[in-house]
Parts: structure tokens; sequence; C-alpha cells
């Protein structure tokens, strides 16, 4: 491992400028406000562990008035013709793409991660506009003969109505327009609430979507150091017709209890514990190139990285050889630099988790391949690690980890692989390596979970649906079922005598 670390607090006059172009206030109802008691919250660079803005602090207030704006709108915006609501997706898409640049680095100031993976991260987040700006005239309904041929049953797809969409840090663009995107084909109003360590991607995002057209109160977005106190009054406002949430399972519980007393439509995108299997047949070289883009994507912060592996005894010691030789070649340091290959995890609370994880690890039995002791330099830095010969009790194997971190257990069989997989209480995403057709059938299909990348160490695509099982969530992003999760299905029986 090499270090591109930061020696001081110093921005650039290009992070300056990017920064200086994004506005602070709150998107409110189509128009940049204060919030209602002037109170700002602080964004930090996590890589310097330095303020780089102050954005406005929405209060309950504020958000009561988006939801009249959002209201206000509905019925007009569900009302456009679907190409004009296209169509601005579409506009927004292109602009995406043109300032990806610009994007990527605000969203690497804010988060942390590499200036190529923000890049990324951008340009998939348009991505999400572009595939719904194409369904968004392809909402159908159905007419049918009913099967005593004395009726005709006529369905028809309609806008839920105003959305609040909470989203996380972790991924500050793309958790947004994989809601905003099906939301706006759909013909929904919303609310977007981002995470408070990470609003200016979102908030760049707001005025990209006004200048490509999009109504007056159709968007509100609401930084806000008070989540809880901006939220419930909103869950619990009975105009509001759907809750979409990305975060935490412990989170989405609370959430799911309060949308409860409203009935509200709900979506949850919650934690993962994602396995990464390799069997004995496996190409290794190609399942250790893929396991670096399961692990260390996004930091390992995401929801989809690879948590726990899963190795088979025979080759499980040239597997974590391999893979620590990897993680020892990586830049890390503050992700503007172009060179920086990893960067810093989000905060210091973030440090003593994944360290904490590690040092049980260890004092299961574990042991250190790389890495494993923990930086308290400037920044909120983990070292990449690998430990090997995890003991399947080991927490480490059950919790997310959300660091650079990769735990190797092995197994012998194809049956203990699977049960042990099975027994996590979440279900999102899993990683498959096999060469044998017949065996990687028969795991794709009785895995407990969302998603399996088949010899492939990236899931994300926005023409597929994204999602999980179990303590993992419910509802799905992307894909043809994306902008099910905005429409109700209204029917109407027809007499035709
Ligand atoms: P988090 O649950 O702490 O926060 C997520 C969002 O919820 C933030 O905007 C936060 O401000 C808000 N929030 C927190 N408490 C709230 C409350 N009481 N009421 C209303 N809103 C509240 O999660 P995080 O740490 O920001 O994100 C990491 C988590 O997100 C991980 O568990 C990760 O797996 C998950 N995630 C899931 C997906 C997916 O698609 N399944 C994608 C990305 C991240």
């Amino acid at each position: 491992m090499s270090q591109a670390r930061p020696d001081g607090p110093q921005l650039t006059p290009a992070e300056l400028a990017v920064l200086g172009d994004v506005h602070k206030d709150l998107f409110l109802g189509g128009r940049w406000t204060k919030a209602s008691n002037g109170a700002t919250l602080s964004v930090e660079d996590p890589a310097i562990g330095v303020v780089i803005a102050e954005v406005a602090d929405a209060t309950a207030a504020d958000g009561t008035r988006a939801l009249d704006a959002a209201v206000a709108a509905q019925v007009d915006w569900a009302r456009t013709p679907p190409r004009e609501r296209g169509e601005i997706l579409r506009r927004a898409y292109e602009v995406m793409v043109d300032k990806a640049d610009q994007l990527a680095l605000l969203m690497t100031l804010e988060m942390g991660k590499p200036l190529s993976e923000s890049r990324s991260e951008a340009l998939y987040a348009a991505e999400f506009f572009r595939w719904f700006s194409e369904e968004a005239v392809r909402i159908a309904g159905t007419w049918a003969t009913a099967p005593d041929g004395q009726t005709r049953l006529w369905t028809m797809k309609q806008p839920v109505g105003p959305c609040l969409f909470i989203t996380p840090w972790n991924f500050p663009l793309a958790m947004g327009t994989r809601k905003i995107g099906p939301a706006v084909a759909a013909g929904c109003t919303m609310i977007v609430k981002p995470a408070a360590q990470t609003p200016l991607s979102m908030l760049a995002l707001a005025q990209i979507l006004a200048d490509a057209g999009l109504p007056e109160g159709v968007l509100s977005v609401l930084p806000t150091s008070s989540p809880q106190q901006l939220t419930a009054p909103l869950i619990a406002d009975p105009r509001l017709r759907k809750l979409s949430f990305t975060g935490s399972t412990a989170v989405g519980k609370k959430l799911v209890e309060q949308s409860a007393h409203q009935l509200l439509r709900v979506s949850v995108e919650l934690g993962g514990n994602a396995p990464f299997i390799v069997f004995d047949d496996a190409d290794l070289d190609h399942a250790v190139d893929e396991a670096m883009k399961a692990k260390l994507r996004n930091n390992g912060e995401a929801c989809t990285a690879a948590n726990r592996f899963y190795v088979h005894e025979a080759v499980a010691r040239p597997f974590a050889d391999r893979l620590a030789e990897r993680f020892r070649a990586l830049v890390v340091g503050r992700g503007v630099d172009e060179s920086v290959m990893l960067g810093p995890l989000i905060d210091r609370a973030a440090v003593s988790k994944v360290a904490g994880l590690v040092d049980r690890a260890i004092q299961d039995g574990a042991s250190v391949v790389t890495g494993g002791t923990r930086d308290d330099g400037v920044g909120y830095f983990y070292p990449p690690t690998v430990l090997a010969d995890v003991p399947s009790h080991s927490i480490i194997l059950r919790e997310e980890i959300f660091g650079p971190v990769a735990p190797i257990a092995t197994f012998a069989t194809e049956e203990d692989v699977l049960a042990e997989v099975n027994s996590s209480e979440y279900g999102l995403a899993s990683y498959v390596f096999t060469r044998s057709l017949d065996r990687a059938l028969r795991v794709c299909e009785r895995l407990d979970v969302g998603m399996v990348g088949l010899n492939r160490g990236v899931l994300s695509n926005a023409a597929a649906p994204f999602g999980g099982v179990k303590a993992s969530g419910f509802g799905r992003e992307g894909g043809r079922e994306g902008i099910e999760e905005y429409l109700d299905t209204k029917y109407v029986s027809v007499n035709v005598s």
C-alpha cells in the first residue's frame, strides 16, 4: 500500500470553484430558500476532516411547506404528457453526462471515494434518468374480456402521488436518481432528504433538474441534521402516499413501522452481507480481479460490497495471497488525486467500527495477511486488509463491515457453503465463481438473495431490478420493475351489453 495522503487542509482553486457553484440553500418547491430558522449544517471532507461547506438545515416546518408544494403540483404533474416528463429526464441525463467531471469532484470532496469512481457514479446515476425517460412513454394498462364473456376488464396505471425519498451518503447521486427517475416518469411529485454528510451532490442535481424544465413543486431537496424530526411528521401526513428509503436495516425497520399508520406504499433498500463464493474449479486470477471490485469499490462502503469470502479449502491460500498482493499495491489517499485508488471512510466512527470488527476476528483466531492496523492520522482512513482462516462464528462474517476488509473463510462442499451463506439475516447481493455450468445454475437458484453476480464482481445496471430479500428490504429499483413502485393499478369493470 502506498500513500498519497493529504498534508494540509488547503483546497485548490478547482475544488473551491466546484463548491462555489452549488446552491447551499434548501430547494423547496422549486425555489432556493433558507431554512425557516436560518440554521445551517456543516459538510466535511472526510480525507482531511475539514469543513468544506455550510448548507441550510431543514426543519419540520420546511418539510410541511415542501409537502404543501408537492401536493399542489401533483394533479397537473400527473396530467403532463409522458413524453414531456421523459424529455425532462433526458435533458437532465445529458447535462449530467456533460458535467460528470464537476459532479465527480463535488462528490469526492464530500464523500471521499476516488475521483474515477465518483465519475462512474455520476454516469451510472445519469443512466437512471436515460432509462426512465424511455420508460415514461411505455406506461400501459390492459383490456380483456372477462372469462364469462359478459364484461370487459380495463386496467390503467396511475401515479401513486406525493413521495418522500430518504437516501444514504455512500452513493450521494445514484441512490437519488434511481428514485427520482421513475417518480418523474410515473408522474409523482417528491421530497428528497439526502444524508447530512453528503447533501451537495443532491443540491447540484436539483439545479440540473430545474434547468431541464422540471415544474415548480415537483421536487424539493431538504438536507437536515434532524432526520427524524423532519420525516416523521411527513410520514404521518395523510397527503403523503409513498416512502422510498435506502439506508441501514435498523432505520429502515423504524420507517416501515411509522409508515404502517398511513398504510403508505413503501420500498426499502437496506443493508447487505454479500457472500463472495469461490469454488475450486473457478478461474482464480479472474476471481481475484473481480474481488477487487466487489470488495473495494466505493472504499468498501457499498451495500453490495463483498462482505464475507467463502473460498474452497483447496484454493483458499493462493486466493488470499493473490488478493493481499493486490491490496498492498493500492494507492490510498485523498480521492481528488487521480493516482488514488482507495479513499477514506466517511467518518471517525466508521473507522472505529471497522477496526473493532477486525480486532474481534483476530481474537477469534483469524490471521492477518495484510493490513489490520488502524490509522489515526489526518482524515478517516483504514488500511486495506485481508484476513485468512476466519472462523464461521466470527461477528465479522455476520455484520456489514463497510470498509476495505476482506475476511476469508473456507468451505468443503457446495451444501456446506449454501447452508452457511443462507443462514444470514440479509439477502441483497452475492457473487459466485465457478466454471461448472450445472453448479452455477444450482447455486444461483438456491441462494436466498435478490441479486447474484455470476463470475462477475459488479452488479449495478440501470436496466436491471436492484433489491433484496429478508433484512435487506423489499421493492426493486431500475429495470422494468422500477417504475411499478410509483404506479397504482386501477381496474374498471365495463358493461358492454
Ligand atoms: P442510515 O440508515 O444511517 O441513514 C440513511 C438515511 O436515513 C440518511 O439520509 C439518514 O439521515 C436517514 N435517517 C437516519 N435516521 C433516520 C430516522 N430516524 N428517520 C428518518 N431518516 C433517518 O444509513 P447510512 O449509514 O447513511 O447508509 C449506509 C447503509 O445504507 C448501509 O447499511 C448500506 O448497506 C445501506 N445501503 C443500502 C443500499 C441498497 O440499495 N440496499 C444502497 C446503499 C446503501
